[in-house]
Parts: C-alpha cells; sequence; structure tokens
C-alpha cells in the first residue's frame, strides 16, 4: 500500500513537465537572450546571456548561443535573469482580514483565529478560488514555486498542485503538506463543544501520541502530499514528534515543523526534524545543534517593520492604545529579528526563507506582499545575494527539489524572472519583477514586447503595470 502511494507520488512528479501547456510548446525551443545572468549560487554574473530552453528545461547556457532553427527568440534587453523565486512557506488558502480591537478581545489567538475558523466553515469550493486567485497572482510577481504549509481545508493544496500541473489553472509548482498535524489546544478555541472535532478536522490532524502521529502522517499520504507540516508546541512530545517524522521519512517526505519559542524548537530538534519553520527564539546552541543536524531554518520575516499595522489601518478604525502598543512591539521584534539574521548568519546553519503568507495586503496582490515581505531579511541586516540565495538555491535544497528547481542550470526546469537593474545592488529589483518564465513558456514579458508579437500569443504579457 504505501509503496504503491509512494510510487503514485513519484509518477505524479515526474509529470510535472508533461502538463497539456508544455506539450504544445515541446518540440519548440526557446532562445532567451539578457544582458546579465546572475547564478545566486556562485554570485557570478555572465554578461551577456543566453539560455536555451527545449521541452520545458534548460538545456544550455553560454554568453553567446546562436538559436536552433524555428527557435523562438525572446530578448529581454539589458535585464538581469535569475531563477525563479520560491516561497517555503506559505498558506494560499487563507486571505486574512485582521478584525477590530473589541472581535479581537474575545478570542484567544485573535489575530488568527476568527478569519481561520470562517476558512474552514465557509464553502471549500469559495476557499478553492481564493487559492487559485493567490497562486496566479504570486507567479505573475516571479514566485514560480510555492511550498503550502498547511491551512488549505482537507484536500486544497493537492488539488491546486495537480489542477496546475494539468493546466487547468495558472500557477507556480506547488508543494503541498495537506492538513497540519497539531496537539490539542493549538489554534482554534472556544469552539462548539459538540461541533469542535468536526470542525478542526477539516484543517487539522491530531496527533496524542505516536501510534495517532504515525496514522496522520498516513492520511496525509493518503491525500499524495509532498511533504508533512507539523506544528509543534510545549504540549507535543519528542516521542510524538519523533514518531510522525521516523513515518513520514520512511515514506521518503521531508516534515517542516513550526516552532517559534525555545523548548518547541528544541523539541524540532531532537526528534530530527528537516526545517524548522519561524524559529524565532532560537538560541545560539540550538543554531549550532541544527547546523551539525543539517535542519534548515526557515525564517519568515512576516511580522517584520510594522507589518500588522500596515494591514491593520486601511480596512479599521485602530484606537491609539493598540497603535502605540503596536508600535512598540513591532520595533522591538525587529531589533531582536536583526539579531537572529546575524546569529543565523555567523552560526552556519543551512537557511531558507517563506512569507507564511495568509494575510489580506491592501493595495497589494498575494505575490506582491509576498516577494517584500521576503525582502524584509534585507531589512533585517542580510545581504541582497544571501536573501535572494534564501529564497533560489537554498530553499531548492530545503524542499528536496535541488535537482529541478533554484538554479539556472542545464537539466533544471527552465523557471525564470528577469529584473531591469542589478538585484544584488538593490534588491528590491525583485519587487518590479519584469519577465517570469515556468517551465519553458513565458507567464509575463513587460520587457520585450517587440519580441513577444514575432513570438506569438504565448509571449503575451498577463499584467501591464
Ligand atoms: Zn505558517
Amino acid at each position: 500500500m504505501h509503496k504503491l502511494l509512494t510510487l503514485i507520488a513519484a509518477t505524479s512528479l515526474a509529470l510535472l513537465p508533461n502538463t497539456p501547456l508544455a506539450a504544445q510548446s515541446a518540440s519548440r525551443a526557446t532562445l532567451v537572450r539578457a544582458g546579465r545572468l546572475l547564478d545566486p549560487r556562485t554570485g557570478n554574473v555572465l554578461a551577456p546571456a543566453a539560455v536555451l530552453i527545449e521541452d520545458g528545461k534548460i538545456k544550455q547556457i553560454g554568453a553567446q548561443i546562436s538559436a536552433p532553427n524555428g527557435a523562438k527568440i525572446v530578448d529581454l534587453g539589458s535585464a538581469t535573469l535569475l531563477p525563479g523565486l520560491i516561497d517555503s512557506h506559505a498558506h494560499l488558502f487563507l486571505n486574512i482580514v485582521i478584525p477590530p480591537d473589541e472581535e479581537r478581545k474575545r478570542h484567544l489567538n485573535a489575530f488568527f483565529a476568527p478569519a481561520d475558523l470562517l476558512a474552514i466553515v465557509e464553502s471549500p469550493t469559495k476557499r478553492a478560488f481564493v487559492g487559485a486567485q493567490n497562486a496566479r497572482e504570486d507567479l505573475e510577481s516571479g514566485i514560480t514555486a510555492v511550498r503550502i504549509l498547511g491551512h488549505s481545508g482537507i484536500d486544497g493544496d493537492t488539488e491546486l498542485r495537480d489542477a496546475i500541473n494539468a493546466g487547468r489553472v495558472t500557477g507556480p509548482r506547488i508543494l503541498a503538506a495537506g492538513r497540519k498535524l497539531i496537539t490539542r489546544g493549538d489554534y482554534l478555541q472556544n469552539l462548539n463543544p459538540a461541533l469542535a472535532d468536526a470542525i478542526m478536522q477539516q484543517e487539522f490532524l491530531f496527533i496524542d501520541g505516536a501510534d495517532r502521529a504515525r496514522a496522520a502522517v498516513r492520511q496525509n499520504v493518503f491525500q499524495n502530499v509532498d511533504v508533512i507540516k507539523v506544528t509543534a508546541s510545549e504540549n507535543m512530545t519528542v516521542v510524538e514528534l519523533t514518531a510522525a517524522i521516523e513515518e513520514a521519512h520512511r515514506q521518503h517526505l521531508k516534515v517542516a515543523v513550526h516552532a517559534a519559542e525555545k523548548a518547541a524548537i528544541q523539541t524540532a530538534i531532537d526528534a530530527g526534524a528537516d526545517s524548522i519553520e519561524h524559529g524565532n527564539e532560537a538560541t545560539d546552541e540550538q543554531l549550532r545543534q541544527m547546523r551539525d543536524k543539517g535542519i534548515f531554518l526557515d525564517l519568515t520575516p512576516t511580522a517584520y517593520g510594522g507589518f500588522f499595522l500596515k494591514i491593520m489601518e486601511p480596512s479599521i478604525v485602530v484606537s491609539a492604545e493598540t497603535r502605540s502598543a503596536r508600535a512598540e512591539s513591532s520595533a522591538r521584534r525587529d531589533k531582536e529579528y536583526d539579531q537572529l539574521v546575524q546569529r543565523v548568519l555567523k552560526s552556519g546553519v543551512k537557511f531558507a526563507a517563506g512569507t507564511d503568507m495568509c494575510w489580506w495586503y491592501p493595495g497589494k496582490t498575494c505575490g506582491e506582499a509576498s516577494v517584500a515581505t521576503l525582502l524584509n531579511l534585507r531589512l533585517a541586516g542580510m545581504r541582497a545575494l544571501d536573501v535572494i540565495r534564501a529564497i533560489t538555491v537554498n530553499a531548492a535544497e530545503m524542499l528536496g527539489w535541488q535537482d529541478k528547481i533554484g538554479a539556472i542550470e542545464p537539466g533544471k526546469f527552465a523557471d525564470l524572472v528577469a529584473v531591469a537593474g542589478d538585484p544584488v545592488t538593490d534588491v528590491t529589483e525583485l519587487e518590479r519583477v519584469r519577465f517570469v518564465m515556468k517551465n519553458g513558456e513565458v507567464v509575463r514579458n513587460d520587457l520585450a514586447f517587440q519580441s513577444s508579437l514575432r513570438g506569438g500569443p504565448g509571449n503575451k504579457p498577463t499584467r501591464q503595470d
């Protein structure tokens, strides 16, 4: 049974490039030319640069490549090419509007819980469309792969992944975690006791004890997930988490463990997590243990720079009291985050980055908000090249897709973005991505309208600024 499911999962991955969309262009080669190409792994720049693509994959890279007969040529002028961006931690099926003060006072976990509950109990069809919209917006902003770590209902993320791979909707490559594994008492509280379990089970799998932990992993495997997500709170034991991780590894799946506080981080380290999500309170000793065990830290600079006030103010009246409390805690947390980033860089622990995007962000699409969130790492003191590594080559390794994405190298999928300037001197260039290609197909091209006209309808910009 398990072997069969693993085989099915492996087959569905292998089928990724064979989507109907890709099939239409499979016989066609594409040559992308640009002024520069940045290799995030080394920091080297190739100038000028050409990338030859066949069957959705990168075939050759060089300063000058002559176009094969019948190849489509995409000339991006002086732009800089780099690998498509990867969001390693997202929740595309949530779009939380922060409730006002009085509403928040009535709930534990009040920023999150009311909207999470609504998302769970409202129509799953409605929720699916929210997920599809967010996926499209991510891709349009240059995010060509997203790891969705929970809050997708029972099968929202696996179905969205399959719909994208089948060419039914437009979106990035998706790694889907299915339902989050949690212990009782996390997330939603104050539910009607008669309905609580029925509601919770639409979104979560409980792991009370090692056997339930193994069963929960198998339940997700049955849904054909790509990764297991566990939230480690202080309630979770090392024995429970170890059982979940052992079972996941037996099924060849990696385990991403949400752990923000020191005790939970230690539980995740001791149980052998593949990545620790957030990790805000990690001590230097814990970072050293993670480095020695090869555990990735997935940084999520979501709340950096007064994020919550920014998303609250346009929609609700914020009391003076809340405003000053948030401003104060925000400044304090930013300083702590600056220190975390420096300690992470010093420790030598492997790191990637995710957005934890699940919030409604006024004035920005999901993709625009997500890229801006990832770039908070630069504000927190990380060099631009390290920020770019965290969301390309490092992220690909953390996801276990280092042979597929994260770099512009022969054999990898042709997932590329281009910006007008130099993202190493100004990383905010990534907020102004001008060209997006996924699987060898042009998703967006604001740079080369002339050549896109010659190139046919596949080159048409999907969104113009
Ligand atoms: Zn999250």
